[in-house]
């Protein structure tokens, strides 16, 4: 008997959103099997999609490639994940075979076999190595904190959930913990037909990841033995991800931790899925498919649950953030989602109270206000400690000539390289490009050039400079300490910051809004924000969603330990240095109310018909020259004539980006609007071949690639 599978294989991105490959086998092979595949001169991995016994009309039987051989030794992926991937593939319109093989770990194509086999069994192994005399712990002997009212509340329905849960949790409410909870009970059920449960729990970052993981690991390795908690994000070796993925998807790991790329993971056992941070823009990928993984993780919930409903099973998901998502949040206003609310802080401790400091009033060029600089230095004197945040990394953000106007320009792209003072150099942050300082204008040869603007480096020197005479509780000056992605690009440097921070050694801690996130720092009193009125007037009409959220989550790290708070004399506060103190966005911060913000955003979004109130997608395009990206996405845009309800989508006109060309290349976009979803989504599936046509049209010379991007976060 003879078998003529379809094979899902890494085609180039644009050879059609459904596209498989054909060939043929002497064996029956299950949907979902690894297999290893010709295509061209090469052998490929590839994964069977479905195996008829007749062949295709289409297929040349006489030409028709034999598939090499399956992985043996590694079961099937399961439907459900062949169903997630064609989801995203369709929903996200890129390859089937570019969003299959992207999800699975690189090292799986090169692995053959027997060395898969030697693996499976170390795996096995490790995952059944219980701690001696270990019996599974009932809940009580759970090293857990007792219960907070509310979290035991909202513990209590999730019980029952039905629906998507949106957890919305003020920071410090202790919303770990009740991922912590809700992740042993999914573990603990027993499921019929020996299957091992899963959990997927997913954070915006690898930054975030450290606490977390050993929160995580401290809670159930002593239950469910080493190696039943695993990571999965792009910071780790291949052989790491490897690992893990084969972990995952074998049931030897019951806990999966990851960023975005983990909701590909193969998990047969899933249960529960946690997006924490749910509202975070790093869930959306940037490149590629362009997913949204907190979106398909809601979706693959579904799946799941759908698959089990007959067992009278379900996989729940909750959703987390003290910010929610207005995406999220609207959906639970509709019922879509059930809300649960924890407003209060563990131990009561009070959210930080708002000080705003008026620069208009402000002696002028004052980096730090007088009144901002004194409440610093009396914080640190009770040997409290400070985070202080700008959202601008190096020194300053570009260096200028005074006498003929030069200025550190990218030659590369349309944006100023950042002087690095540290290691004396200019830096483009947007395609690396890094020189050494010129010692004299590169025109001119003035040898007077100078700074212009403020970078967390400079600020880091000029609040050390500014504090220089305050004394800490023991007598020595106050230490001051930055962290961004330039202090953390080293492997472990990140970790030993948070551990000077965490052990009092720092007293103010500059940076990024990487400080703002997650972390669970014990005393720190005053978060300072000084740069936060451009987005107040950004042409993003998500800039005030982020920047709400982001003074929430900074706001969040303040008196977050109420017993440390109750022996120090006053209340923690947040405070933002601003032109515009009248605006509204500050009335709703001071009080903390995120639901009335939310409101009133999501208003304003409607009368507009933006989302979540109306779709949208972006066709993007790189080219040699702006005319060509340009003419690329006009010229598809004429195309679009006649497609399915091209009478309900609104083409607007082609744009280059705000940050122009990038490492030599043009940029360009078209925002493609619908007030309906499947609507839009049904004119982009028309659109595609249309699109692949379009990059031979002589105008569209020059043309580097495209892109659709679906439910973008930047416009
Ligand atoms: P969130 O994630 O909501 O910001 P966390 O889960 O980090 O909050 O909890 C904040 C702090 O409170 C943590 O240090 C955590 O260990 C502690 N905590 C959480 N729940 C309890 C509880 N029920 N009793 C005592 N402490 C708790
Ligand atoms: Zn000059
Ligand atoms: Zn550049």
């Amino acid at each position: 008997m003879v078998f003529w599978p379809s094979v899902i294989v890494a085609t180039p991105a644009h050879s059609g959103v459904g596209h498989t490959l054909s060939y043929r086998s002497e064996f029956l092979l299950t949907p979902g099997t690894l297999v290893r595949v010709p295509l061209g001169t090469r052998e490929v991995l590839g994964v069977v999609w479905d195996c008829p016994n007749a062949a295709p009309e289409d297929l040349n039987e006489a030409k028709a490639k034999n598939v090499i051989g399956a992985l043996e030794g590694l079961p099937p992926l399961n439907a459900r994940w062949l169903r997630l991937i064609r989801f995203a593939s369709q929903y996200y319109q890129r390859g089937l075979g570019e969003v299959a093989l992207a999800a699975l770990p690189p090292q799986l194509r090169e692995l053959d076999a027997a060395q898969l086999a030697r693996r499976m069994k170390k795996r096995a192994k490790l995952a059944t190595a219980m701690p001696d005399g270990d019996t599974p712990a009932s809940d009580a002997a759970d090293t857990g904190h007792e219960l907070s009212e509310e979290q035991a509340q909202a513990l209590a329905a999730l019980e029952t959930a039905q629906a998507p849960v949106l957890l919305f949790g003020a920071t410090g409410s202790g919303k770990t913990e009740v991922y912590l909870r809700a992740t042993r009970r999914a573990l603990d059920a027993t499921a019929p037909g020996n299957v091992t449960t899963q959990v997927l729990v997913m954070v915006p970052e690898i930054n975030l990841t450290p606490q977390l993981e050993a929160r995580f690991r401290e809670r159930f390795e002593p239950v469910y033995g080493a190696g039943a908690v695993v990571c999965l994000h792009s910071g780790m070796t291949p052989a790491q991800r490897l690992a893990s993925w084969l972990a995952a998807h074998t049931g030897g790991a019951r806990i999966v931790l990851g960023t975005r790329m983990a909701i590909f993971a193969s998990m047969p056992g899933l249960r529960l899925i946690v997006v924490d941070e749910e509202h975070d823009p790093s869930y959306k990928s940037q490149e590629g498919a362009r997913y949204s993984a907190r979106d398909l993780a809601v979706y693959r919930a579904k799946l799941e649950s759908d698959a089990l409903a007959g067992q009278g099973q379900r996989c729940l998901i909750i959703l987390g953030s003290a910010t929610p998502s207005l995406e999220s949040w609207h959906a639970a206003d509709q019922g879509r989602y059930l809300r649960l609310a924890m407003p209060a802080r563990i131990g009561g401790g009070a959210l930080p109270r708002l000080r705003l400091v008026d620069m208009n009033h402000q002696p002028k060029g004052a980096v730090i206000a007088p009144p901002l600089l004194a409440a610093m230095a009396e914080r640190i004197e009770r040997g409290e400690q400070c985070l202080v945040l700008l959202n601008r990394r190096g020194y300053a953000p570009v260096l200028a000539c005074h006498e003929c106007g030069w200025k550190s320009g990218c030659p590369h792209c349309s944006a100023y390289r950042v002087f690095h003072k540290l290691d004396r150099t200019l830096r483009c942050h947007h395609c690396g490009f890094t020189e050494r300082v010129p010692r004299a204008c590169p025109d001119c040869g003035n040898l007077d050039i100078a700074p212009v603007g403020r970078g967390t480096e400079q600020l880091e020197e000029q609040i050390a400079q500014l504090l220089a005479g305050v004394k800490r509780p023991d007598g020595e000056p106050p230490r001051v300490a930055r962290m961004d992605a330039d202090t953390t690009r080293l492997k472990g440097s990140l970790e030993t910051q948070l551990a000077a921070l965490h052990s009092g050694e720092v007293d103010v801690l500059v940076g990024t809004q990487m400080i703002a996130k997650g972390h669970d720092f014990r005393r720190i009193t005053l978060v300072a924000g000084l740069n936060a009125d451009s987005a107040l007037f950004a042409s993003d009409y998500r800039a005030p969603e982020r920047l709400f959220a982001l003074l929430m989550q900074a706001a969040g790290r303040a008196g977050r330990d109420a017993a440390f708070m109750g022996t120090q004399g006053g209340a923690s506060e947040m405070w933002i240095q601003t032109w515009y103190p009248q605006h509204p966005l500050f009335a709703t911060l001071r009080t903390h109310d995120f639901p009335a913000f939310a409101t009133e955003q999501l208003e304003e979004r409607e009368s507009a018909a933006m989302p979540p109130y109306g779709s949208q997608a972006l066709l993007r395009a790189d080219a040699r020259t702006q005319a060509a990206a340009q003419a690329f996405l006009n010229i598809a845009a004429d195309q679009a004539a006649g497609l399915p309800h091209r009478d309900e989508i609104t083409l607007y006109p082609a744009v280059p980006l705000s940050i122009q060309r990038v490492a030599n290349v043009e940029r360009a976009q078209m925002l493609v609007e619908c007030a309906s979803r499947s609507e839009l989504q049904r004119f982009l599936a028309a659109w595609q071949p249309v699109l692949h046509a379009c990059r031979s049209a002589p105008e569209a010379k020059g043309l580097v690639r495209w892109a659709v991007d679906v439910d973008p976060l930047t416009i």
